[in-house]
Protein backbone atom coordinates (compact mmCIF):
# COMPACT_ATOMS: atom_id res chain seq x y z
CA UNK A 1 0.00 0.00 0.00
CA UNK A 2 1.57 3.21 -0.90
CA UNK A 3 3.04 5.10 1.97
CA UNK A 4 2.43 8.50 0.44
CA UNK A 5 -0.94 9.02 -1.23
CA UNK A 6 -3.65 7.20 -0.18
CA UNK A 7 -6.25 9.12 -2.67
CA UNK A 8 -10.13 8.16 -1.89
CA UNK A 9 -9.99 7.12 -5.67
CA UNK A 10 -7.09 5.23 -5.13
CA UNK A 11 -8.40 3.16 -1.97
CA UNK A 12 -11.43 2.70 -3.70
CA UNK A 13 -9.88 1.09 -6.60
CA UNK A 14 -7.45 -1.38 -4.27
CA UNK A 15 -10.83 -2.13 -2.45
CA UNK A 16 -12.31 -3.43 -5.09
CA UNK A 17 -9.51 -5.13 -6.88
CA UNK A 18 -9.04 -7.12 -3.34
CA UNK A 19 -12.38 -8.05 -3.59
CA UNK A 20 -12.26 -8.84 -7.25
CA UNK A 21 -8.79 -10.54 -7.07
CA UNK A 22 -10.63 -12.89 -4.01
CA UNK A 23 -13.60 -13.83 -6.05
CA UNK A 24 -11.67 -14.55 -9.82
CA UNK A 25 -8.23 -15.23 -9.10
CA UNK A 26 -8.61 -17.90 -6.16
CA UNK A 27 -5.19 -19.53 -5.51
CA UNK A 28 -6.19 -22.94 -6.92
CA UNK A 29 -6.49 -21.10 -10.60
CA UNK A 30 -3.14 -19.29 -9.82
CA UNK A 31 -1.36 -22.22 -9.23
CA UNK A 32 -2.51 -23.68 -12.41
CA UNK A 33 -2.06 -20.68 -14.48
CA UNK A 34 1.84 -21.11 -13.49
CA UNK A 35 2.09 -24.70 -13.58
CA UNK A 36 -0.11 -24.73 -17.00
CA UNK A 37 1.68 -21.16 -18.15
CA UNK A 38 -1.37 -19.82 -18.80
CA UNK A 39 -2.28 -16.31 -19.74
CA UNK A 40 -6.14 -16.10 -18.35
CA UNK A 41 -7.29 -13.98 -20.91
CA UNK A 42 -11.26 -13.42 -19.39
CA UNK A 43 -9.48 -12.22 -16.11
CA UNK A 44 -7.75 -9.32 -18.13
CA UNK A 45 -10.79 -8.55 -19.68
CA UNK A 46 -12.62 -8.21 -16.56
CA UNK A 47 -9.30 -5.70 -15.58
CA UNK A 48 -10.29 -3.91 -18.05
CA UNK A 49 -13.70 -3.60 -17.15
CA UNK A 50 -13.07 -2.37 -14.08
CA UNK A 51 -11.46 0.67 -15.70
CA UNK A 52 -7.70 -0.55 -14.39
CA UNK A 53 -5.91 0.15 -17.52
CA UNK A 54 -7.63 3.51 -18.08
CA UNK A 55 -5.38 4.67 -14.92
CA UNK A 56 -2.04 5.33 -17.34
CA UNK A 57 -4.53 7.06 -19.87
CA UNK A 58 -5.69 10.54 -20.03
CA UNK A 59 -9.34 11.22 -19.98
CA UNK A 60 -8.75 12.90 -23.62
CA UNK A 61 -8.25 9.23 -24.59
CA UNK A 62 -11.23 7.67 -22.96
CA UNK A 63 -8.46 7.20 -19.81
CA UNK A 64 -9.25 8.00 -16.13
CA UNK A 65 -5.85 10.03 -16.37
CA UNK A 66 -2.44 9.12 -16.14
CA UNK A 67 -1.63 8.03 -12.25
CA UNK A 68 1.73 6.42 -11.85
CA UNK A 69 1.08 5.54 -8.52
CA UNK A 70 -2.14 4.64 -8.44
CA UNK A 71 -0.71 1.70 -11.40
CA UNK A 72 2.11 0.72 -8.79
CA UNK A 73 -0.23 0.29 -6.72
CA UNK A 74 -2.31 -2.32 -8.64
CA UNK A 75 0.91 -3.73 -10.40
CA UNK A 76 1.91 -4.62 -6.51
CA UNK A 77 -1.41 -6.08 -5.95
CA UNK A 78 -1.74 -8.29 -9.03
CA UNK A 79 1.82 -9.23 -9.40
CA UNK A 80 1.50 -10.41 -5.62
CA UNK A 81 -1.33 -12.73 -6.62
CA UNK A 82 -0.53 -13.71 -9.82
CA UNK A 83 2.25 -12.91 -12.47
CA UNK A 84 0.10 -14.48 -14.81
CA UNK A 85 -2.13 -11.43 -14.77
CA UNK A 86 -0.13 -8.70 -13.11
CA UNK A 87 2.38 -9.13 -15.95
CA UNK A 88 0.27 -8.78 -19.08
CA UNK A 89 -1.86 -5.60 -16.44
CA UNK A 90 2.25 -4.23 -17.19
CA UNK A 91 1.81 -4.74 -20.53
CA UNK A 92 -1.61 -3.28 -21.45
CA UNK A 93 -1.81 -0.02 -19.26
CA UNK A 94 2.30 0.34 -19.31
CA UNK A 95 3.78 -0.52 -22.31
CA UNK A 96 0.83 0.29 -24.36
CA UNK A 97 -0.83 2.92 -22.58
CA UNK A 98 2.64 4.79 -21.32
CA UNK A 99 4.34 4.53 -24.55
CA UNK A 100 2.13 5.24 -27.21
CA UNK A 101 0.70 7.88 -25.22
CA UNK A 102 4.18 9.55 -24.93
CA UNK A 103 5.94 8.28 -28.25
CA UNK A 104 2.54 7.51 -30.87
CA UNK A 105 1.78 9.63 -33.34
CA UNK A 106 -1.99 11.59 -32.47
CA UNK A 107 -3.33 9.32 -35.08
CA UNK A 108 -2.36 6.19 -32.78
CA UNK A 109 -3.14 7.24 -29.96
CA UNK A 110 -6.49 7.89 -31.22
CA UNK A 111 -6.80 4.83 -32.41
CA UNK A 112 -4.45 2.15 -29.96
CA UNK A 113 -5.51 4.28 -26.89
CA UNK A 114 -9.37 3.32 -26.31
CA UNK A 115 -8.90 0.04 -26.57
CA UNK A 116 -6.00 -0.50 -24.02
CA UNK A 117 -8.88 1.34 -21.62
CA UNK A 118 -12.04 -0.60 -22.85
CA UNK A 119 -9.78 -4.16 -24.20
CA UNK A 120 -6.90 -4.13 -22.40
CA UNK A 121 -4.93 -3.79 -25.85
CA UNK A 122 -1.13 -5.47 -25.35
CA UNK A 123 2.36 -4.66 -26.02
CA UNK A 124 5.02 -7.14 -26.63
CA UNK A 125 8.39 -5.55 -25.63
CA UNK A 126 10.67 -7.05 -29.00
CA UNK A 127 13.89 -5.59 -27.91
CA UNK A 128 16.00 -7.93 -26.75
CA UNK A 129 18.04 -10.59 -29.67
CA UNK A 130 20.07 -13.93 -29.43
CA UNK A 131 23.14 -11.54 -29.28
CA UNK A 132 21.69 -8.82 -27.82
CA UNK A 133 21.23 -7.80 -24.14
CA UNK A 134 21.97 -4.87 -22.75
CA UNK A 135 23.53 -3.02 -25.53
CA UNK A 136 20.18 -2.54 -26.91
CA UNK A 137 21.98 0.00 -29.75
CA UNK A 138 23.32 -3.12 -31.42
CA UNK A 139 19.74 -4.64 -32.33
CA UNK A 140 20.60 -6.16 -36.20
CA UNK A 141 16.48 -6.82 -36.77
CA UNK A 142 16.05 -4.56 -40.17
CA UNK A 143 13.03 -2.64 -41.31
CA UNK A 144 13.08 -1.65 -44.65
CA UNK A 145 11.36 1.24 -46.56
CA UNK A 146 9.18 -0.45 -49.55
CA UNK A 147 6.75 2.03 -50.68
CA UNK A 148 3.78 2.00 -48.38
CA UNK A 149 5.36 -0.48 -46.46
CA UNK A 150 7.71 -1.72 -44.00
CA UNK A 151 9.69 -5.44 -44.58
CA UNK A 152 11.38 -6.39 -41.44
CA UNK A 153 13.30 -9.21 -41.24
CA UNK A 154 15.98 -10.35 -37.96
CA UNK A 155 14.89 -12.08 -34.62
CA UNK A 156 13.72 -11.03 -31.02
CA UNK A 157 14.02 -13.24 -28.12
CA UNK A 158 12.27 -12.86 -24.37
CA UNK A 159 9.61 -11.60 -26.32
CA UNK A 160 7.19 -11.76 -22.68
CA UNK A 161 4.19 -12.32 -23.88
CA UNK A 162 4.10 -11.84 -27.68
CA UNK A 163 1.84 -14.84 -28.35
CA UNK A 164 -0.95 -12.98 -26.65
CA UNK A 165 0.30 -9.25 -27.66
CA UNK A 166 -1.91 -7.14 -30.27
CA UNK A 167 1.08 -5.68 -31.13
CA UNK A 168 5.33 -6.74 -31.02
CA UNK A 169 6.79 -3.36 -30.06
CA UNK A 170 9.48 -3.88 -32.34
CA UNK A 171 12.90 -1.79 -32.10
CA UNK A 172 14.37 -2.28 -35.60
CA UNK A 173 17.61 -0.61 -36.99
CA UNK A 174 17.19 1.53 -39.83
CA UNK A 175 19.68 1.96 -41.61
CA UNK A 176 23.73 1.26 -41.36
CA UNK A 177 24.86 -0.53 -38.39
CA UNK A 178 27.48 1.57 -37.24
CA UNK A 179 25.32 4.32 -36.62
CA UNK A 180 24.23 2.54 -33.61
CA UNK A 181 22.18 5.18 -31.35
CA UNK A 182 21.43 7.34 -34.54
CA UNK A 183 19.29 5.04 -36.98
CA UNK A 184 17.04 2.75 -35.00
CA UNK A 185 13.30 2.80 -34.83
CA UNK A 186 10.00 1.29 -33.28
CA UNK A 187 7.72 -0.78 -35.30
CA UNK A 188 4.24 -2.13 -34.17
CA UNK A 189 4.12 -5.96 -35.34
CA UNK A 190 0.96 -8.11 -35.49
CA UNK A 191 2.47 -11.33 -34.11
CA UNK A 192 0.26 -12.72 -36.26
CA UNK A 193 1.20 -11.55 -39.84
CA UNK A 194 2.94 -13.24 -42.40
CA UNK A 195 6.53 -14.21 -41.74
CA UNK A 196 6.09 -14.11 -37.91
CA UNK A 197 7.15 -17.62 -35.66
CA UNK A 198 6.96 -17.55 -32.40
CA UNK A 199 8.88 -20.59 -30.48
CA UNK A 200 7.83 -20.50 -26.28
CA UNK A 201 10.84 -20.57 -24.58
CA UNK A 202 11.47 -22.61 -20.87
CA UNK A 203 11.61 -20.26 -18.80
CA UNK A 204 12.41 -20.44 -14.31
CA UNK A 205 9.60 -18.71 -13.69
CA UNK A 206 6.95 -15.56 -14.94
CA UNK A 207 4.97 -17.98 -16.56
CA UNK A 208 1.49 -17.03 -17.25
CA UNK A 209 2.36 -14.92 -20.59
CA UNK A 210 5.30 -17.12 -21.60
CA UNK A 211 8.24 -15.71 -23.34
CA UNK A 212 9.10 -16.49 -26.58
CA UNK A 213 11.62 -16.64 -29.44
CA UNK A 214 10.28 -14.56 -32.55
CA UNK A 215 11.28 -14.44 -35.91
CA UNK A 216 10.92 -11.92 -39.00
CA UNK A 217 10.73 -13.24 -42.14
CA UNK A 218 10.31 -10.72 -45.04
CA UNK A 219 7.01 -9.47 -42.58
CA UNK A 220 5.21 -6.65 -44.39
CA UNK A 221 3.47 -4.23 -42.61
CA UNK A 222 2.06 -0.60 -43.41
CA UNK A 223 4.41 1.93 -42.97
CA UNK A 224 1.57 3.61 -40.51
CA UNK A 225 2.76 1.01 -37.76
CA UNK A 226 6.20 3.04 -37.59
CA UNK A 227 5.50 4.22 -33.78
CA UNK A 228 5.47 8.32 -33.78
CA UNK A 229 4.91 7.87 -37.80
CA UNK A 230 6.74 10.41 -40.22
CA UNK A 231 8.62 11.74 -36.87
CA UNK A 232 9.45 8.32 -35.84
CA UNK A 233 11.71 6.80 -38.42
CA UNK A 234 15.26 6.89 -36.61
CA UNK A 235 13.79 7.97 -33.25
CA UNK A 236 13.79 4.49 -31.67
CA UNK A 237 16.69 5.81 -29.38
CA UNK A 238 15.45 8.81 -28.03
CA UNK A 239 12.25 6.83 -27.69
CA UNK A 240 13.22 4.06 -25.44
CA UNK A 241 14.87 5.95 -23.09
CA UNK A 242 12.62 8.52 -22.58
CA UNK A 243 10.60 9.07 -19.56
CA UNK A 244 8.64 6.05 -20.14
CA UNK A 245 12.10 4.15 -19.48
CA UNK A 246 12.16 5.25 -15.90
CA UNK A 247 8.65 4.39 -15.36
CA UNK A 248 9.79 0.91 -16.66
CA UNK A 249 12.11 0.65 -13.98
CA UNK A 250 9.68 1.32 -11.40
CA UNK A 251 6.96 -1.09 -12.78
CA UNK A 252 9.79 -3.62 -11.64
CA UNK A 253 10.03 -2.62 -8.56
CA UNK A 254 6.14 -2.67 -8.12
CA UNK A 255 6.46 -6.47 -9.54
CA UNK A 256 9.12 -6.97 -7.05
CA UNK A 257 7.56 -5.95 -4.21
CA UNK A 258 4.15 -7.74 -4.85
CA UNK A 259 6.16 -11.12 -4.87
CA UNK A 260 8.10 -9.87 -2.03
CA UNK A 261 5.50 -9.14 0.11
CA UNK A 262 3.03 -12.47 -0.88
CA UNK A 263 6.37 -13.99 0.54
CA UNK A 264 6.30 -12.57 4.06
CA UNK A 265 2.77 -12.82 4.50
CA UNK A 266 3.11 -16.64 3.80
CA UNK A 267 5.74 -16.68 5.88
CA UNK A 268 4.37 -14.30 8.56
CA UNK A 269 1.38 -17.09 8.15
CA UNK A 270 3.03 -20.29 8.44
CA UNK A 271 5.21 -19.15 11.28
CA UNK A 272 2.22 -19.43 14.15
CA UNK A 273 0.52 -22.64 12.16
CA UNK A 274 3.75 -24.67 12.50
CA UNK A 275 4.35 -25.94 15.89
CA UNK A 276 7.91 -27.45 16.51
CA UNK A 277 9.36 -28.67 20.03
CA UNK A 278 5.66 -27.64 21.19
CA UNK A 279 5.21 -24.31 20.20
CA UNK A 280 4.47 -22.04 16.97
CA UNK A 281 7.80 -21.66 15.41
CA UNK A 282 7.22 -17.62 15.66
CA UNK A 283 8.26 -18.25 19.10
CA UNK A 284 11.94 -19.02 18.54
CA UNK A 285 13.76 -15.52 18.27
CA UNK A 286 15.51 -16.85 15.16
CA UNK A 287 12.24 -16.66 13.93
CA UNK A 288 10.99 -13.77 15.31
CA UNK A 289 14.21 -11.61 13.90
CA UNK A 290 14.13 -12.88 10.88
CA UNK A 291 10.48 -11.97 10.22
CA UNK A 292 11.22 -8.67 11.72
CA UNK A 293 13.64 -8.29 9.39
CA UNK A 294 11.77 -8.99 6.02
CA UNK A 295 9.15 -6.72 7.19
CA UNK A 296 11.47 -3.63 7.81
CA UNK A 297 13.29 -4.33 4.55
CA UNK A 298 10.24 -4.53 3.00
CA UNK A 299 8.84 -1.21 3.73
CA UNK A 300 11.97 0.53 2.79
CA UNK A 301 11.46 -1.17 -0.51
CA UNK A 302 7.54 0.13 -0.55
CA UNK A 303 9.02 3.71 0.44
CA UNK A 304 11.24 3.78 -2.28
CA UNK A 305 8.41 2.64 -4.70
CA UNK A 306 6.09 4.65 -3.97
CA UNK A 307 8.61 7.95 -3.67
CA UNK A 308 10.17 7.57 -7.41
CA UNK A 309 6.60 6.84 -8.30
CA UNK A 310 5.13 10.17 -6.80
CA UNK A 311 8.21 12.11 -8.52
CA UNK A 312 7.14 10.51 -12.21
CA UNK A 313 3.15 11.75 -10.92
CA UNK A 314 5.04 15.22 -11.13
CA UNK A 315 6.90 14.77 -14.29
CA UNK A 316 9.49 15.35 -11.87
CA UNK A 317 13.15 14.32 -13.24
CA UNK A 318 13.65 11.19 -11.88
CA UNK A 319 16.40 8.90 -13.52
CA UNK A 320 18.57 8.81 -10.72
CA UNK A 321 15.87 7.62 -8.21
CA UNK A 322 14.33 5.21 -10.40
CA UNK A 323 17.77 3.32 -10.98
CA UNK A 324 18.45 3.08 -7.33
CA UNK A 325 14.41 2.01 -6.52
CA UNK A 326 15.30 -0.50 -9.07
CA UNK A 327 18.08 -1.64 -8.16
CA UNK A 328 17.78 -1.76 -4.49
CA UNK A 329 14.35 -3.26 -4.80
CA UNK A 330 14.80 -5.68 -6.90
CA UNK A 331 18.01 -7.15 -5.32
CA UNK A 332 15.99 -6.80 -1.70
CA UNK A 333 13.07 -8.04 -2.62
CA UNK A 334 14.92 -11.13 -4.05
CA UNK A 335 16.89 -11.62 -0.79
CA UNK A 336 13.31 -11.13 1.05
CA UNK A 337 11.71 -13.99 -0.76
CA UNK A 338 14.17 -16.21 0.01
CA UNK A 339 14.70 -15.29 3.64
CA UNK A 340 11.27 -16.17 3.83
CA UNK A 341 11.53 -19.61 1.94
CA UNK A 342 13.78 -20.55 4.46
CA UNK A 343 10.71 -19.82 7.29
CA UNK A 344 8.56 -22.73 5.58
CA UNK A 345 11.53 -24.89 5.78
CA UNK A 346 11.09 -27.65 3.40
CA UNK A 347 7.24 -26.34 2.54
CA UNK A 348 9.41 -23.37 0.67
CA UNK A 349 10.48 -26.20 -1.71
CA UNK A 350 7.56 -28.03 -2.60
CA UNK A 351 4.62 -26.91 -4.49
CA UNK A 352 2.01 -27.12 -1.88
CA UNK A 353 2.67 -23.52 -1.05
CA UNK A 354 2.97 -20.15 -2.40
CA UNK A 355 6.43 -19.93 -1.50
CA UNK A 356 8.42 -22.08 -4.38
CA UNK A 357 6.30 -20.07 -7.52
CA UNK A 358 7.78 -16.86 -5.59
CA UNK A 359 11.18 -17.86 -5.61
CA UNK A 360 10.99 -18.53 -9.00
CA UNK A 361 9.71 -15.75 -10.37
CA UNK A 362 11.49 -13.14 -7.53
CA UNK A 363 14.62 -14.04 -9.67
CA UNK A 364 13.70 -12.27 -12.85
CA UNK A 365 13.39 -9.43 -11.09
CA UNK A 366 17.11 -8.02 -10.61
CA UNK A 367 17.28 -9.28 -14.71
CA UNK A 368 14.34 -7.31 -16.07
CA UNK A 369 14.23 -3.53 -17.13
CA UNK A 370 18.09 -3.34 -16.54
CA UNK A 371 19.88 -5.34 -14.79
CA UNK A 372 21.10 -4.43 -11.30
CA UNK A 373 24.89 -3.98 -13.06
CA UNK A 374 23.72 -1.67 -15.77
CA UNK A 375 21.78 0.13 -12.93
CA UNK A 376 24.85 0.96 -10.62
CA UNK A 377 26.41 1.96 -14.19
CA UNK A 378 23.48 4.10 -13.94
CA UNK A 379 23.46 5.53 -11.10
CA UNK A 380 27.53 6.47 -11.17
CA UNK A 381 27.09 8.12 -14.80
CA UNK A 382 23.88 10.09 -13.37
CA UNK A 383 25.71 11.02 -10.07
CA UNK A 384 28.93 12.01 -12.68
CA UNK A 385 31.48 9.85 -11.34
CA UNK A 386 34.56 10.24 -13.01
CA UNK A 387 34.96 7.58 -15.43
C1 LIG B 1 11.75 -13.95 -17.95
C2 LIG B 1 12.32 -12.89 -18.83
C3 LIG B 1 11.47 -12.05 -19.55
C4 LIG B 1 12.01 -11.10 -20.42
N1 LIG B 1 11.15 -10.33 -21.16
C5 LIG B 1 11.65 -9.52 -22.11
C6 LIG B 1 10.79 -8.84 -23.02
O1 LIG B 1 9.56 -8.94 -22.92
N2 LIG B 1 11.34 -8.11 -24.03
C7 LIG B 1 12.69 -7.97 -24.16
O2 LIG B 1 13.12 -7.29 -25.09
N3 LIG B 1 13.54 -8.58 -23.31
C8 LIG B 1 13.05 -9.35 -22.29
N4 LIG B 1 13.90 -10.00 -21.43
C9 LIG B 1 15.33 -9.84 -21.62
C10 LIG B 1 15.92 -8.92 -20.60
O3 LIG B 1 15.52 -7.61 -20.84
C11 LIG B 1 17.45 -9.13 -20.76
O4 LIG B 1 17.71 -10.30 -20.05
C12 LIG B 1 18.26 -7.99 -20.24
O5 LIG B 1 18.16 -6.93 -21.13
C13 LIG B 1 19.72 -8.34 -20.11
O6 LIG B 1 20.21 -8.98 -21.23
P1 LIG B 1 20.95 -10.40 -21.11
O7 LIG B 1 20.23 -11.21 -20.13
O8 LIG B 1 21.15 -10.94 -22.46
O9 LIG B 1 22.34 -10.07 -20.43
P2 LIG B 1 23.67 -9.46 -21.05
O10 LIG B 1 23.44 -8.08 -21.53
O11 LIG B 1 24.31 -10.42 -21.96
O12 LIG B 1 24.53 -9.37 -19.70
C14 LIG B 1 25.08 -10.55 -19.05
C15 LIG B 1 25.69 -10.11 -17.72
O13 LIG B 1 26.66 -9.08 -17.94
C16 LIG B 1 26.29 -7.91 -17.22
N5 LIG B 1 26.57 -6.73 -18.06
C17 LIG B 1 26.25 -6.53 -19.38
N6 LIG B 1 26.65 -5.33 -19.78
C18 LIG B 1 27.24 -4.73 -18.72
C19 LIG B 1 27.88 -3.46 -18.51
N7 LIG B 1 27.95 -2.53 -19.46
N8 LIG B 1 28.35 -3.19 -17.27
C20 LIG B 1 28.26 -4.10 -16.27
N9 LIG B 1 27.72 -5.33 -16.42
C21 LIG B 1 27.21 -5.63 -17.61
C22 LIG B 1 24.80 -8.02 -16.94
O14 LIG B 1 24.40 -7.29 -15.78
C23 LIG B 1 24.64 -9.51 -16.77
O15 LIG B 1 24.95 -9.87 -15.44
C24 LIG B 1 13.41 -10.94 -20.53
C25 LIG B 1 14.26 -11.74 -19.77
C26 LIG B 1 13.72 -12.70 -18.93
C27 LIG B 1 14.66 -13.55 -18.13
Amino acid sequence: MNPYHESDHTQMLQDTLSRFMEKEMPNEHVQEWDRECHFPEDIHKKLAELGLMGITVDEKYGGSGRDIQTTIAVIEALCGRSLAVGGMYIQSACYAGLNIAEVGSERQKEELLPKVVSEGLILAYGFSEPDVGADLASVRTTAKRNGDTLIINGSKRFCSGAKHADYIYTLVRTGPEEDRYKNLSIVLVPPDSTGVTLTQQETLGLKGGGTFDVSFDDVEVPIENLVGEAEGWNRGWPMLVGPGLDIEKIEVAGMALGIAAAAVNEAWAYSQDRIQFGRPICHFQSVRHALADVQTRLHACRLMTYHSASLLDRNATASLETSMTKLFVSDEAKDIVLKCQEILGAYGYVKDFNMERLVRDILAMPILGGSSAIQKNNICNLMKLPK
